[in-house]
């Protein structure tokens, strides 16, 4: 909270800006942002406590066959796409991440050990995100400029961690999500595109995750979870609302997602349902999507907001 006190004191906090929203909508052509975690089934938050860093080596690993069925899906309707990428797969795929660099789309960084950034000190954020960035460079040899925290974890009490994005070469971040939820979010954070500047003289821009807002409340809507546990008449009018905002949607998933034949890991029965419900139905409702609506990289968003 005292960064963005700081910032509100100096007067360059989005908070105190009516104009980014007409800013995101002046960037904005229409098309949509698609992104995907590149992670596997046993690294997500919703095992975190079952399974430890130190055992991810024994576990049958999938994420490269099921990321190679996400570039021929990409390839097959040509859209374009962001990966953010956890460096402790681009240490151990690096094939996978030159061939997602050689279809056109976008590497960017999902932290190396998915750690969420309120659990870490300044220190291990920046350690960890050092060694992901190169491990995804070399890779794919494409320069890294954009984050996706895991599970969203950037919040009041790790808001530092953009300070640090900005002084490491980061030129976008995606993690803040304006909504009450259990497990993360800044609901009083704007719910469109918006930068933030530091006193050190560098910035960063911030993406949000998509919300509607309905009654006062913003909800989440067209990723991940969202995607696959609501009907999809939810999403298909969640960004028919967000397009009359002229804004664009910001659509994630993970190769998981699409993965129904994963292995199966024995959970409480709110994770197990968070992660296994609806598997089937990604898939499907990604080919809507991808059918129907016309997708960039986030880059490509990020480069005309930036010039505005
Ligand atoms: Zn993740």
């Amino acid at each position: 909270m005292a960064h963005v006190m700081d910032l509100r004191q100096r007067g360059s906090s989005p908070l105190d800006s009516p104009h980014q929203a007409d800013r995101g909508g002046a960037a904005y052509l229409g098309r949509d942002l698609l992104s995907i975690d590149v992670e596997d089934y046993f690294q997500v938050e919703a095992f975190a406590d079952r399974i430890s860093r130190a055992d991810w080596s024994n576990f049958e690993l999938r994420v490269r066959r099921n990321t190679e069925r996400i570039l021929e899906l990409l390839a097959e309707y040509r859209q374009s796409a962001t990966f953010f990428v956890l460096g402790w797969v681009a240490e151990r795929e690096p094939a996978l991440i030159r061939r997602i660099a050689e279809g056109g789309h976008e590497l960017a960084c999902h932290s190396h050990l998915h750690r969420r950034v309120f659990t870490l000190t300044p220190q291990e954020f920046r350690s960890d995100l050092q060694r992901a960035k190169k491990a995804i460079e070399d890779a794919g040899r494409q320069a890294v400029v954009g984050f996706r925290a895991p599970t969203f974890s950037i919040r009041k009490d790790s808001f530092w961690s953009l300070e640090i994005l900005a002084e490491e070469g980061f030129i976008y971040d995606s993690s803040i999500f304006p909504i009450r939820h259990d497990l993360y979010g800044m609901p009083e954070a704007p719910r469109f595109a918006h930068d933030y500047h530091f006193a050190n003289g560098k910035a960063i821009i911030e993406i949000p995750p998509s919300t509607v807002r309905v009654l006062g409340t913003n909800l989440g809507v067209a990723g991940g979870g969202y995607l696959r546990h609501l009907p999809f008449a939810y999403t298909r009018w969640g960004m028919r609302r967000l397009r009359q905002e002229q804004q664009p949607a910001n659509v994630y998933f993970h190769p998981w997602e699409i993965d129904p034949d994963q292995p199966r890991i024995q959970a409480a029965w709110k994770s197990q349902l968070r992660h296994y419900r609806g598997l089937k139905k990604t898939e499907p409702r990604l080919r809507k999507l991808l059918a129907n609506r016309r997708f960039e990289r986030i880059i490509d968003y990020v480069r005309r907001f930036a010039a505005l």
